[in-house]
């Protein structure tokens, strides 16, 4: 059997009321949709009514005081005097070093080493690491424990001892013996106080000014994630591994304390199928780098996941529109059970630390069959519960997290949430760790409120950064979403208390480096849900691109999310595309070296090239087309992207100037009611390959045959007809059984020209090219009547639909 090699994402409609699952013959268009009741009427409401506790309310005090300090010392001009964070001391060559304990971890010394690396990058200043200082002044970098200094300094302040969970302790006015101190509570808070100065310091040639700041702060939610997707030759997938390590590195000095990748069995024949081996390697290598920097490193599983090669005797039941690859197993037969579980018992014997996993239930997955369903309140729990067992065998302290993602959104999956809260009451499942929200959207579907036991079974989210509203993903450059973030960080802060216990935070979904302002947002959020999302965004601007600018790109953050949804090269709104494209030249002129030349920035930069291009041209020019190509080869050379649709999308074709049909009227007999207007699809010049999403539909419920007319204007030569037929996971549907011509001067009386039964085969293999069809009359009319649809079973009975019609004259 052909394994399908799509990816089905489901995505909301436009009104985010309905899940929409997405496939086409390239692996990527609509076709499906599901109600998506828990994410309805979702609106913005006020903040959470509660008062902050005692320890809230000091980190909000502290975040504001060293907010308001900054703006004033760096953004806003010079400090007005009386702030904890004075105007700060500038170090030149020799004027610094970093001090680390004697007794350091390896994660101390790892972060000190971080520190003095990214100075050196944005000034070429060496500041040496050390256990001896070897400068005037001496940043002490550790825990309480790690040294004497960091020892004496927290006997003289006692906020250290009142430090959280990997908070920390920063004060960088030196004091008599020139020490300036970064005191975690954890080797985890170090590197979360470092990175906190790395982002606060300003930098020069060959000097850091470091801001004379005073300030404790503690991490609100444990759980600060981060999933990396490592398939589909994504970057996580296919970059080389130390460009990974900097992005592991990054998110770890933002305050980041949890790593997630997912060894994706569908990829492979077999455990000892070679790749799949050189792929544990590099699963493993990041789980080193994230521990190494003091993070917990966890996998995802599918709960009924299989190899390429599964035996079909054993699959899993599936219904069309379930995300799927058709290779998974079902649970319910013995023998799929067992050998889903030897498989994953193998992934998990590879890795000598994992501190917890996920057990997910769709995308691919899931089995629709009798014994399975409903699949995330029945077979998934019985696989989830052999794979927590499994698991446990290897690492009894570990935690196992069930995701919930897209429950009660599939057809023949009904009441998931409700069987999963049952189980929960009446199994009190110990093997539970606690629940992974799922959404796509930006509200986390409330029925999750209502488990029991929410202090034993506490919640995480999965925020969507990375393919909310787009495809390809990726496909043009960085995605800031500020606003949609925001919106699902409201939801959170309004409705669950940030409980120890409730609410636990969580992991953004990553597809790639794209999407970094968006993981950064969740960190930040994660560490102090309070902090507004503003702050948040002018510290990333701040530190990545340039203090001096800081308004300026929070600026282009907001107009890219504005100009954000698209498919392909087809942009819903390109209405503020030159403000943001000046707002990026403007810019680029103005980063230093390091910032200008930096993924970061770039993938800012061609975002806003690509939408200026596209507003300019209307992304059917030739010159177009050779402005896209530059920016596209820099987006698949940053992402390493040779071999994924995680990469810009082919170059759109330039529309036919020979098409007579070509932007003219059109008329059809019906159209599908969940695809209105999409008749002027026809003649747009737009064809599969550049939009999948651009066709027509007609009605099934009103005819079983269909007629379209084209207007071409006047009386014209008419030598053939081109048509392009619909295509979905890689096969040819709706194609019509027949196809019969008429030409028309009046648009009443049309005469026949021919009929054809050449037409495609339901269910064969799809090419995109166009069908020609021979006519050799003349006429101002043509008038294309479909016979019944070939595609007679759900979804979608009988229904008929076409990409596009072109006109040529002889
Ligand atoms: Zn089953």
């Amino acid at each position: 059997m052909k394994i399908q090699q799509a990816h089905p994402h489901p995505r909301f409609n436009a009104a985010g009321t309905k899940v929409v699952f997405t496939s086409d013959w390239t692996g990527y268009c609509q076709v499906y949709e599901a109600e998506g009741p828990e994410f309805r009427g979702c609106r913005r409401r006020s903040r959470r009514a509660r008062e902050p506790t005692e320890g809230e309310q000091h980190v909000a005090n502290e975040t504001c005081r060293v907010a308001a300090a900054l703006a004033a010392a760096w953004i806003g001009g010079p400090a007005t005097g009386g702030a904890e964070a004075g105007a700060g001391m500038t170090f030149g060559p020799g004027d610094l070093c970093l001090l680390v304990g004697e007794r350091a971890s390896l994660v101390e010394r790892r972060a000190a080493d971080l520190f003095a690396a990214e100075v050196r990058r944005r000034t070429a200043l060496d500041v040496p690491v050390g256990s001896v200082a070897r400068a005037k002044h001496a940043l002490v970098a550790g825990t309480a424990a790690s040294g004497d200094e960091a020892s004496a300094f927290a006997e003289q302040r006692p906020e250290v001892a009142k430090l959280g969970p990997d908070g920390y302790c920063l004060a960088t006015t030196p004091d008599a013996n020139g020490r300036l101190h970064v005191v975690g509570q954890s080797p985890s808070g170090v590197v979360a106080g470092l990175g906190k100065l790395l982002r606060l310091a300003r930098y020069a040639e060959r000097a850091v000014v470091v801001p004379a700041v005073t300030l404790t702060d503690t991490p609100q939610l444990p759980v600060r994630g981060i999933y990396f997707a490592t398939h589909f030759g994504n970057f996580y997938h296919v970059a080389p591994l130390d460009e990974v390590d900097r992005v592991i590195e990054d998110f770890a000095l933002w305050g980041g304390n949890s790593l997630t990748v997912w060894f994706d069995m569908h990829h492979f024949s077999g455990f000892d199928d070679p790749a799949a081996q050189a792929h544990v390697g590099r699963l493993k290598h990041f789980g080193e780098t994230a521990r190494g920097l003091g993070m917990q490193f966890g996998l995802a599983f599918l709960a009924n996941e299989a190899y390429n090669t599964s035996p079909e005797p054993l699959r899993a039941k599936w219904l069309p529109g379930w995300p799927h690859y058709h290779v998974e197993l079902c649970p319910s037969k013995p023998e799929g059970l067992a050998l889903t579980g030897k498989w994953q018992a193998q992934i998990l014997s590879a890795f000598p630390n994992v501190d917890f996993i996920w057990t997910w239930p769709y995308d691919q997955g899931g089995c629709a069959c009798d014994q399975c369903k409903p699949w995330g309140a029945n077979g998934f729990l019985r696989a989830s519960e052999q794979l927590a067992r499994l698991y446990h065998e290897r690492f009894p302290e570990g935690k196992v997290w069930l995701s919930t993602w897209l429950f009660d959104s599939l057809s023949g999956a009904q009441g998931e949430y409700a069987g999963l809260l049952r189980y929960l009451r009446e199994q009190k499942p110990s093997w539970l760790g606690g629940i992974l929200g799922g959404t796509h959207g930006d509200a986390l579907p409330k029925v999750l409120d209502e488990r029991p036991d929410p202090e034993r079974y506490p919640l995480t989210c999965f925020p969507e950064i990375s393919m909310y509203q787009m495809s390809p993903w990726g496909g043009c450059g960085a995605n800031p979403l500020p606003g949609f973030c925001g919106r699902l960080m409201d939801n959170l802060r309004e409705r669950t208390p940030f409980v120890r216990g409730r609410i636990q935070g969580g992991w953004p979904y990553s597809e790639g480096i794209y999407e970094d302002l968006n993981k950064f947002l969740w960190s930040q959020f994660f560490w102090s849900p309070g902090r507004p999302t503003e702050d948040m965004l002018a510290e990333y601007a701040s530190y990545y691109l340039c203090p001096e600018a800081t308004a300026d790109a929070v600026r282009l953050f907001h107009l890219l999310e504005e100009t954000h949804p698209r498919t392909n090269w087809r942009v819903r709104n390109l209405a503020q595309a030159e403000e943001a494209w000046a707002l990026a030249e403007a810019l680029d002129a103005r980063l230093p070296t390091w910032a200008k030349a930096s993924w970061r920035w770039r993938l800012l930069y061609v975002r806003a090239a690509i939408d200026h291009v596209l507003k300019s041209n209307r992304h059917v020019t030739a010159e177009a087309r050779s402005a896209l190509q530059p920016l596209c080869d820099e987006l698949v050379r940053l992402y390493h992207a040779q071999n994924t649709f995680i990469r810009p999308a082919p170059l759109p074709t330039p529309k036919d100037t020979a098409n007579l049909a070509l932007d003219h009227p059109v008329r059809v007999s019906s159209t599908h009611p969940e695809c209105a207007d999409s008749e002027r699809m026809l003649t747009n010049g737009i064809l599969a390959q550049d939009d999948p999403q651009d066709f027509w539909v007609h009605d099934p419920s009103k005819e079983k045959t269909a007629w379209v007319v084209v207007d071409l204007g006047e009386s014209k030569a008419i030598k053939e007809v081109r048509l392009q037929f619909r295509g979905l996971y890689g096969q040819f549907w709706f194609v019509p059984s027949s196809l019969a011509f008429e030409v028309s001067d009046d648009g009443e009386r049309f005469q026949q020209v021919m009929t054809s039964q050449a037409v495609p085969k339901e269910g064969s293999e799809y090419s995109p090219d166009l069908r020609t069809c021979e006519i050799g009359m003349k006429g101002r009319y043509l008038r294309l009547t479909l016979g019944a649809s070939q595609h007679v079973a759900p979804p979608y009975p009988g229904a008929l639909e076409l990409t596009e019609v072109e006109v040529y004259g002889p």
